[in-house]
């Protein structure tokens, strides 16, 4: 069996850079230390850096070096002064997921016992669950192209069989996954207005249609308004949640807000052939340059890519080499005395990954 597997590496704009530098550190770590698994790794240039010096946003070879790959790290994108000519931001990730057809957004919400939330967790209640967010469709789907006159501006929602059976199979997947690992109950959570629109009863009609196919996993609904209540009252309850597009992309951010902000939630992009795994965060210009960004949603990013591979490719030592790494960054949060300013610490990029790699080493 080949334990070879490419990536390709996207350093992004801003902070980009500056958080892709640990992360890839710590995987050329693991991948030198394991006899497992080889790791690989190439640069793809793409981003509104690029595009400034070059005048491309997005070259053909990147994209080939993205389709090439195994799997695609990220880093943060896009600056708002560098846009398009008809002023729109530059942003490769979202070309991504429309190229490459990456369904499921998926966002994991995880705050363990000790981490610092804005919520009073009641004793004994840790939050784990994850949001996925349809990413190629829905509310998204006339992104750029909407139909604006003088005196009304028309968006279009698209719902298609087609890749809500795929998000929906791929649901109940990680359902199952999660719940063999202990980390679930087994549950999927449709998350819709079927209330008020059709298409989101067609969207839940095509969930209940999967949900028969897994009765050894449970299956319910929720209309987005209550989600978000009960993401604040009683989030710990939630095991995978599955929703459209512009759902999804709120209520990601309220699940970044749980787990203390936006530097500590990692993303994918998972298709049926490719998958991008990157920060839930921009590329955070107010800070670029100074050395005092939050690494870990970036080092967890990497660490979700660690299992996605090991699960595709059936090769535990990575699975079980990217459940360290995230238990690395938990213990590193748990212990609290390296934490960069968003987390009300004083350290810098450097130092507070370099805890995570010290702890990988022992
Ligand atoms: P985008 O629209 O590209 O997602 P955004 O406008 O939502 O970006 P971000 O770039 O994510 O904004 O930044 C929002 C705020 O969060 C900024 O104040 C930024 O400094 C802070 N921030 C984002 N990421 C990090 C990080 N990794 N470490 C520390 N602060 C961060």
């Amino acid at each position: 069996m080949d334990k070879s597997y490419q990536v390709a590496v996207f350093h992004g704009d801003g902070i980009g850079p500056e958080i892709m530098v640990p992360a890839l550190e710590i995987l050329q770590l693991l991948s030198a230390c394991n006899p497992d698994y080889d790791l690989a790794f190439t640069d793809a240039p793409a981003g509104a850096s690029h595009y400034a010096a070059t005048g491309e946003a997005f070259p053909a070879k990147s994209l080939e070096t993205a389709r090439d790959a195994d799997a695609i790290l990220l880093s943060a994108m896009g600056l708002p002064d560098v846009r398009y000519p008809d002023g729109t931001e530059i942003s490769p990730q979202i070309d991504l997921r429309k190229k490459l057809g990456l369904f499921a957004g998926v966002r994991p919400v995880k705050v363990s016992s000790g981490q610092i939330t804005p919520l009073a967790l009641p004793e004994g209640k840790e939050i784990d669950f994850v949001l996925i967010r349809e990413s190629t469709e829905g509310l998204f789907f006339t992104q750029g192209a909407g139909d604006v006159s003088e005196d009304e501006a028309r968006e279009t929602l698209l719902i298609t069989r087609d890749v809500s059976e795929k998000l929906f199979r791929f649901a109940f997947q990680l359902a199952q996954t999660r719940k063999q690992s202990g980390r679930g109950q087994g549950r999927v959570t449709c998350v819709d207005k079927a209330n008020v629109f059709r298409a989101f009863a067609f969207f839940r009609s095509i969930f209940d249609a999967e949900a028969a196919r897994h009765p050894d996993l449970q299956a319910d609904h929720a209309y987005v308004d209550a989600t978000a209540l009960w993401m604040v009252q009683k989030p710990w309850e939630f095991d995978v949640l599955v929703t459209e597009n512009m759902f999804g992309d709120i209520l990601s951010d309220l699940g970044a807000g749980l787990m203390g902000g936006l530097g500590l939630a990692p993303s994918a992009d998972i298709g049926l052939d490719h998958a991008v795994f990157q920060p839930c965060h921009g590329s955070a210009p107010d800070i670029a340059g100074q050395g005092i960004a939050n690494p870990f949603a970036m080092i967890l990013s990497a660490a979700m890519m660690l299992e996605w591979l090991g699960l595709t490719h059936k090769n535990p030592a990575l699975s079980q080499d990217g459940t360290r790494l995230r238990a690395a960054v938990e213990q590193v949060l748990a212990d609290g005395t390296n934490l960069t300013r968003d987390l009300g610490g004083t350290a810098g990029t450097k130092d507070a990954a370099s805890s995570v790699l010290e702890l990988l080493k022992a």
